[in-house]
C-alpha cells in the first residue's frame, strides 16, 4: 500500500493556530492524519511539509514508519529544529495512525497495550487573589481532579499564566525612556509564590496534588531558593524552573533539595533532555511531542526514560492540537513510567471540528476504541476557521529597566 497524497490543513477553531497533517493512500477512502502543530510558526512547517517532504513521500509505502521518519530527519541535512520536527511529527501520527487502521486496533495496542485503564490529569488553576485561587482548586478537587497547577499573579507585576494590570508603583520604578511595556520581575515572582504555596497547603491541607510552573522565567540561583524554599510544601512537580540554556544548573537544584522537577516542554534536540535523565537530575520529561519529531521519537524518549525511573508528563495545553492530544493520551495508556497529563479542554467546537476527541470525566482522561489513534479531522469544518494572523508571537514582558523577558 502506497501514500498517494499528503496534505496540511490549517484551522483555528479556538485560539490556537492548529497545523494537521493527512495522508491519503493506495487504497480508497483508508487516511491518517498527525499532529503537526507549532502555534508561533505553523506557515514554515506547512512549506516544509507541502515542498519538501510530499515529493519525497508520494509512492513511499505506508508501512515504512521508521525508514520515513529517519530518511526525512537527514533530507535537509541540518536538523533537529522544531520546524522540522513538527513536520516530521504531522507525517508519523498519520503513518501511525494508518497502521491502526489497517490492523483494527487502537494505537496503544499497537504500542504495548494498556498498562492503565485511563490516563490521570492535571488540570490549571490561576487567579489575581488568594482566595479565588483557593476557590478554584476546591472546584476542581470536587469535579473529581486530585492533581491542580497553581499559578498566582504578582501585584501590580505580569506573570506566566496570570498577570495584573502593571500598577503605577510598578511604572514609577521604571527609568526614563523605557518603552511601555508589561513589567515582570523575578524577585516579586519569587516571593509571591512562596506565599502562595504558604497560603494554599495551610488551607487546603496535603491531600491535594499541587504542580507549579516557573516557564523558565528566573536566573538559575533564584531558581535554587525557590525550589528549596518550596520544599515544605511538597509539590508533585515544579516545571520548567530552569530555561533550555541553563539545564547544567539542575544538578545543582537536585544536590540542594527533593521538590520534584519537571523539564521539557521547549526540547527539540536529544542532547538536550539526555543529560537530565542519564543524570537523574528531574524527575518528569515533559516535551511536547510534536517539538520532538512524533510518536515515533515519543515512544523512545520513553522508553529511555524508563530505565531511569523518569516518568513522562507530556506538555499539552491548547496549542497541541487534538489529533496530538490522541498521541499523548495512547502513549500514556501504554507507557508504564507515565506520570501524569496536562489538561487541556475541548471546547464544542473542537470536538465538532475532530470527530473522535478524547473524553475527559472525572480527571482521567479515556481513549475510545476506535482503530489507530481515533480521531479525525472534519476539513469542511476546519475551513470555516481560516487563521486570523499567521501565527503568535511570544515575549511581551520586559523587566523594570527595560530587559525582554523569556516567555
Ligand atoms: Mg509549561
Amino acid at each position: 500500500m502506497k501514500i498517494t497524497d499528503v496534505k496540511t490543513i490549517l484551522t483555528q477553531p479556538g485560539g490556537e493556530w492548529l497545523v494537521i497533517v493527512k495522508i491519503e493512500t493506495s487504497e480508497p477512502g483508508l487516511y491518517g492524519v498527525g499532529c503537526a502543530t507549532h502555534g508561533e510558526r505553523p506557515l514554515a512547517v506547512r512549506a516544509v511539509v507541502d515542498e519538501y517532504l510530499k515529493p519525497l513521500l508520494v509512492g513511499k509505502s505506508v508501512e515504512d514508519i521508521e525508514d520515513i521518519w529517519q530518511t526525512q530527519y537527514v533530507t535537509s541535512y541540518f536538523r533537529s529544529g522544531v520546524t522540522l520536527n513538527n513536520a516530521l511529527s504531522g507525517v508519523d501520527g498519520a503513518l501511525w495512525d494508518i497502521l491502526g487502521k489497517r490492523a483494527g486496533m487502537p494505537l496503544y495496542k499497537l504500542l504495548g497495550g494498556k498498562v492503565r485503564a485511563a490516563v490521570t490529569l492535571y488540570t490549571h488553576a490561576s487567579a489575581r487573589t488568594l482566595p479565588e485561587l483557593e476557590d478554584q482548586v476546591r472546584k476542581y478537587m470536587a469535579e473529581g481532579y486530585r492533581h491542580v497547577r497553581v499559578q498566582l499573579a504578582v501585584p501590580g507585576f505580569s506573570g506566566y499564566g496570570v498577570s495584573n494590570p502593571t500598577s503605577d508603583e510598578v511604572r514609577r520604578m521604571r527609568p526614563e525612556g523605557v518603552a511601555p511595556s508589561p513589567v515582570f520581575e523575578p524577585g516579586p515572582y519569587v516571593n509571591n509564590t512562596i506565599k502562595m504555596f504558604e497560603y494554599l497547603r495551610s488551607k487546603l491541607g496535603f491531600e491535594v496534588e499541587l504542580l507549579h510552573d516557573v516557564h523558565e522565567r528566573i536566573p538559575p540561583v533564584q531558581a535554587i531558593t525557590l525550589a528549596k524554599a518550596l520544599e515544605p510544601f511538597r509539590l508533585f512537580f515544579l516545571e520548567d524552573a530552569l530555561a533550555p540554556e541553563d539545564v547544567q544548573w539542575f544538578g545543582h537544584i537536585r544536590s540542594q533539595c527533593s521538590t520534584p522537577l519537571a523539564m521539557g516542554e521547549l526540547f527539540v534536540n536529544r542532547n538536550e533532555w539526555l543529560p537530565l535523565v542519564a543524570n537523574r537530575w528531574i524527575d518528569f520529561i515533559r516535551c511536547h511531542i510534536s517539538a520532538i519529531g512524533g510518536l515515533s521519537m515519543a515512544r523512545k524518549v520513553a522508553a529511555c526514560c524508563e530505565l531511569f525511573n523518569v516518568r513522562t508528563a507530556w506538555h499539552g495545553p491548547g496549542n497541541v492540537s487534538p489529533v496530538g492530544h490522541a498521541v499523548n493520551l495512547h502513549l500514556d495508556l501504554a507507557s508504564y513510567n507515565f506520570g501524569i497529563q496536562e489538561e487541556n479542554h475541548f471546547s464544542q467546537t473542537l470536538r465538532e471540528v475532530f470527530p473522535g476527541c478524547p473524553e475527559i470525566k472525572g480527571g482521567y482522561l479515556y481513549a475510545n476504541d476506535q482503530p489507530g489513534l481515533g480521531i479525525d479531522i472534519d476539513e469542511k469544518l476546519a475551513a470555516k476557521f481560516p487563521y486570523k494572523t499567521p501565527g503568535r508571537n511570544r515575549g511581551t514582558d520586559r523587566l523594570l529597566d527595560g530587559t525582554i523577558v523569556r516567555p
